[in-house]
């Protein structure tokens, strides 16, 4: 799995990162960003319902 963060579409809202901090993390411009492109097993899960959390779709997840 692959993720990454369209930062045009992010509004730091900072969900995706509660929801799975080893993935995601805000940016000194308090956008999200992806600390990895390729996703652990253990953390498909939380990607994937951060991806379904984002308010503004901004998360882009490839199985
Ligand atoms: S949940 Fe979406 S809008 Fe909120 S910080 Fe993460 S990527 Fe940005």
């Amino acid at each position: 799995m692959k993720v990454k963060v369209n930062q045009d579409a992010c509004i730091g809202c900072g969900a995706c990162a509660a929801i799975c901090s080893e993935v995601f993390e805000l940016n000194d411009e308090g956008l999200s960003e992806a600390k990895t492109e390729d996703v652990k097993e253990e953390n498909k899960d939380e990607v994937r319902d951060a991806a379904d959390s984002c308010p503004t779709g901004a998360i882009l997840v490839e199985e």
